[in-house]
């Protein structure tokens, strides 16, 4: 019987990020059998990072120096890089740009000794060092972790976020405004775009199993671009969304472009899609995406 010491060293590797990632994880045993845990800060208390590990997950994006050692330090001693989560596909939430006042007294340095420098945003951490395998999601789900840890070859993983949804998309079910998110109660067997809910599912990557919109909330992207936007310049995106609503709904176009341009969607969209702007990251395809 192989004992844990027997098994392949795993180690996650956490940058800027809120543990939103380790949690999922942890949220499945599976992984256990098959692996050594050896390093995650959150649950092993450890600051040794091995010198051979096989596979380690690296969550958060790249805000500080500090992390920037870390993640080149992370890739030289592991076999198997794994990107998981928001943070390392795009930055993530800590690429947008903080108040001054918080920010000024963040860097304080009379108040605050030797904390690392800020790099100027939150980097996707594939434009420091080579992925072999992208797992997006903010968080990922603990059942896509287990798929990414034990058998990503074969993943059948769900074009977009409609195929697991379950709800119908009616011809006949034309709204005239689009409805916040919150508002109302929604038919729990009717596609939200036609109730007028601004719903990402159509170029949303699905593998998530519709977690937000089976229970009737709209999905924000959070799995990233379907396998057609990879790449793709966010205007792209925006274009299928704008195409969508035409076809599916009676609500005037520059409705349908103020939503869409909205503060509220832009922060979701900015995240998960944010990277493609970026010319000096590699190309991600879709054989490497979960
Ligand atoms: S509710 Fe959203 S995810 Fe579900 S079918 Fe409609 S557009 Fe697709
Ligand atoms: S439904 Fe959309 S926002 Fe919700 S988990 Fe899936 S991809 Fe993310």
């Amino acid at each position: 019987m192989e004992t844990p010491s027997d098994l392949p060293k795993f180690a996650v590797l956490q940058l800027s990020g809120c543990s939103g990632c380790e949690v999922s994880l942890l949220n499945s045993d599976e992984w256990i059998s098959n692996f050594n845990l050896v390093y995650m800060p959150l649950v092993v208390s450890t600051h040794k990072l091995p010198e051979d590990i096989e596979v380690l997950l690296v969550s958060g994006g790249v805000r500080t120096d500090e992390d920037l050692h870390n993640l080149h330090k992370g890739a030289s001693r592991s076999k198997k890089l794994i990107a998981v989560g928001t943070c390392a596909l795009s930055g993530g939430i800590a690429q947008i740009p903080e108040g001054h006042i918080s920010r000024e007294s963040y860097l304080d340095s009379s108040h605050r000794l030797r904390l690392p420098s800020m790099l100027p945003r939150a980097y996707p951490i594939d434009k420091f060092v080579h992925v072999d395998l992208y797992l997006p999601g903010c968080p990922p789900t603990p059942e896509l972790f287990i798929t990414a840890l034990k058998e990503a070859e074969n993943a059948r993983i769900a074009s977009i976020v409609c195929q697991e949804c379950g709800r119908k998309k009616l011809t006949n079910m034309r709204p005239t405004s689009i409805s916040g998110p919150r508002s109302g109660t929604p038919d729990p067997e009717i596609c939200l775009i036609n109730q007028g809910y601004l719903c990402l599912g159509t170029s949303t990557r699905g593998g998530c199993g519709a977690l937000c919109t089976r229970p009737g909330h709209a999905c924000v992207g959070c799995r990233g671009p379907a396998n057609p936007y990879l790449n793709k310049d966010p205007e792209f995106v925006l274009d299928n969304l704008r195409r969508v609503f035409t076809r599916m709904t009676d609500i005037p176009i520059e409705e349908i472009n103020a939503a869409l341009a909205s503060p509220w969607l832009s922060l979701f969209l900015g995240q998960f899609t944010d990277y493609t702007q970026d010319q000096s990251l590699p190309q991600r395809t879709k054989e490497k995406m979960i």
